[in-house]
């Protein structure tokens, strides 16, 4: 039995940028409550969090790390996540696990986008929110920080203490009212996170207005209200490096954040389709249910899924089940997790952090639960960055030619923001992630853990073909070839597709049969479907999938001998090509969405050069630090190599990220272009 119980447990989900120190503070935590003797750091690469070799070498985390320690009557777990643009998935992957979400933010560089990405996407999903400012030891303004804070993130920010003594120290201003701070007077901080606090408790604000005070206890309760209904988020300052603030944080973690049964329930959907609905799980109930949010690969116990449990407890003795499957999972021993290092415990009860290793059957986002709940099941959707960067993969060797796809499905299972296609039209093998470093990364440890070496090459965009009005199309497959012959035709109407019909399909592709009086038998129009479909995924003019076409078959004719499926599945291609030919067919290509960090005097220059890139800007935002953000719309294939031009414009001064945004139809001469270089299969009629 664990030594604690739920409402002992603080899950902390610890983000922010890269190099804002959230494993420096880790390290400095583990110290505090006595569960390392040496204080690792990482320069040196030797902190519980950064373990694995490429982290060392990149010096900033690539993959979440889950620690855990005793503090003050509180068991707290908290989630390290990485906090550089091409790692983000793992951040946001981590916000179901927990309670309370720390946004870490550098006080000498200030909110950057992926502070702002962070702080959306966990006040979207109701998480209890907290910012800590750190290295406030060699901060220049910190006044001005907690400012553009308050005006970013809204006046519910507010300061639990303050920096003080010229950033060698912190004042705690919550419970106390007395004393100077480097940004001022104690009191009007008081004051100000005081009257925050009483606004979710009118009894508590009338006693307030009328006494001027309240005690600290009766604010103890009206705080953590606040912090659940996103009425407060507390912002504290620190200095992880200097060990200024540490301790007071951890007591906030231990007094003030909410425990398992106090946060706000996570979302899970439960069944499939239209009966889809939403599920929050019962921290009383005893039929386990817990969601795997991490899965990595150990050098020692090979595949590690790391999940947390939402209700009941998870023990080998549990046989758990996925979704709807009837297979139980045999999980011979269950571990807690300390960086690298698990440990064996005979159960992870409610609300706790927990890891199995080696089951084939878990993935990232499975839900295990017992055979109380028979039906699929999967936590609320993430909005996970839609990977856009590409490159085209090829085996470097023979080795590498045959454990190529075994070792992709292995990377893919790891990283919800990775993708992996075959492009048709092209045949080019195409990775995709968040940015350069990210694939970078992700080769190496193909190439590392896995043997598999690959080349890389700029892969070709990948447009999409649509129609824009309607066509009709016929085509008749008539052969004789000896004994048997074949024979299907078929009349058809294609029209693009809107609405929910053509909502409901991933590529909006709609097939209605309109026959009547048996022209075209039943049981050929799967065949016809089929032909259709084939054409839809590789392409009628130039090559690439199709999308949002309604295709009606209307008429046709068969033969009492000769109509075979293969017959109809000829016709409805051909028929189909023929219609797509007359309705004007247009290229798609898609155009993602940047955020450009540069420093201000070179606005110019950018702004030009991605209209020079067929792009727009869409915004201009001034940073502290004579620093801009710049949001940008662009197509794709300008974009694709921005790493290097961006890193020719600004001396590598300038980052981005982009995500997809929307599809636009190619100009004129590069669809021309495209469609001319198209050559289809050559095909027997
Ligand atoms: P992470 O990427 O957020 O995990 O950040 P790290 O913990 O790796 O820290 C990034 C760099 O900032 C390292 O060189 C740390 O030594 C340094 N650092 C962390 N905390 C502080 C601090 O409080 N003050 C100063 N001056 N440097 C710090």
């Amino acid at each position: 039995m664990a030594k604690y119980t739920t409402p002992d447990i603080r899950n902390i989900a610890m983000t922010g940028s890269a190099s804002a120190g959230k494993t420096t503070l880790v390290e400095r935590m583990l110290h505090a409550a006595g569960e390392i003797g040496n204080i690792g750091t990482v320069e040196n690469g030797d902190t519980v969090c950064d373990f694995e070799d490429l982290e060392k070498e990149y010096t900033h985390g690539i993959d979440s790390a889950i620690i855990h320690f005793d503090y003050n009557g509180a068991h707290v777990n908290i989630i390290d996540t990485p906090g550089s643009p091409g790692f983000l998935g793992k951040a946001i992957a981590a916000l179901p696990a927990v309670e309370t979400q720390v946004i870490m933010i550098d006080a000498a560089s200030g909110i950057d986008t992926i502070t702002r990405k962070l702080f959306t996407i966990g006040k979207d999903r109701q998480l209890p929110q907290v910012i800590l400012i750190n290295k406030i030891d060699h901060a220049e303004d910190l006044d001005g920080l907690l400012g553009q804070i308050q005006n970013t993130f809204g006046t519910e920010c507010r300061p639990v203490n303050l920096p003080s003594n010229d950033g060698k120290g912190v004042i705690e201003c919550f419970t106390n009212a007395e004393g100077d701070s480097d940004l001022g007077d104690v009191a009007d901080f008081h004051t100000g996170i005081v009257d925050q606090v009483v606004e979710v408790d009118e009894e508590l604000m009338e006693a307030y207005l009328e006494q001027g005070e309240v005690s600290p206890e009766q604010l103890h309760g009206p705080f953590e209200a606040a912090l659940r209904q996103a009425h407060l988020v507390p912002v504290m300052f620190m200095s992880a490096k200097e060990n200024i603030g540490v301790k007071e944080f951890m007591d906030f973690i231990a007094t003030l954040c909410p425990n398992p049964l106090e946060g706000n329930p996570r979302t899970f959907m439960i069944h499939e389709g239209d009966e889809q609905e939403e599920w929050h799980a019962s921290n009383d109930g005893d039929h386990p249910v817990a969601h795997v949010f991490k899965v990595s690969s150990d050098p020692y116990v090979g595949k590690l899924c790391v999940f947390r449990v939402h209700q009941g407890a998870l023990s080998p003795s549990v046989h758990p089940r996925v979704g709807d499957s009837k297979k139980p999972l045999r999980l011979s021993h269950v571990f807690k997790l300390q960086g690298k290092e698990h440990v064996e415990v005979p159960e992870v009860i409610s609300g706790d952090i927990g890891a199995v290793a080696k089951i084939d059957e878990l993935h990232y986002g499975s839900v295990m639960h017992d055979a109380s709940i028979s039906e699929q099941m999967k936590i609320k959707p993430l909005p996970m960055p839609k990977p856009m960067y590409g490159l085209a993969i090829d085996a470097a060797n023979r080795n590498a030619e045959t454990k190529l796809g075994e070792a992709l499905t292995k990377l893919l299972i790891e990283d919800p923001t990775l993708e992996v296609d075959r492009v048709a039209a092209t045949g080019d093998l195409v990775l995709r992630g968040l940015g350069d470093i990210h694939l970078r990364v992700k080769l190496r440890v193909m190439k590392d853990r896995y043997g598999v070496e690959v080349t890389t090459r700029t892969p070709k965009v990948a447009y999409k073909e649509t129609i824009t009005s309607n066509a009709e199309g016929h085509h008749k497959h008539k052969k004789q070839s000896g004994g048997s012959g074949q024979f299907g035709e078929v009349y058809l109407r294609v029209e693009p597709s809107i609405g929910e019909e053509a909502e409901a399909t991933s590529d909006g592709f709609v097939f209605v049969d309109d026959t009547f009086g048996g022209s075209v038998p039943k049981q050929f129009m799967p065949a016809i479907e089929k032909g259709v479909k084939a054409v839809m995924s590789h392409g009628a003019v130039a090559g690439y999938p199709m999308y949002n076409i309604k295709v009606t078959v209307y008429d046709g004719k068969h033969h009492a001998v000769d109509s075979k499926e293969i017959a109809f599945m000829t016709a409805g291609k051909k028929a189909f090509i023929d219609a797509v030919k007359k309705a004007k067919p247009v290229l798609l290509e898609p155009f993602v969405k940047m955020h450009i960090s540069i420093p201000t005097d070179l606005i110019g220059d950018i702004s030009s050069d991605i209209s020079g890139k067929r792009g727009r800007i869409l915004g201009t935002e001034m940073l502290p630090g004579n620093q801009a953000l710049l949001e940008a719309e662009a197509p794709l294939s300008e974009v694709m190599s921005y790493t290097n031009q961006l890193k020719s414009i600004t001396g590598g001064t300038g980052s981005y990220e982009m995500e997809y945004s929307h599809d636009e139809r190619t100009p004129a001469n590069v669809q021309a272009d495209v469609i001319k270089s198209f050559k289809p299969d050559a095909e027997e009629d």
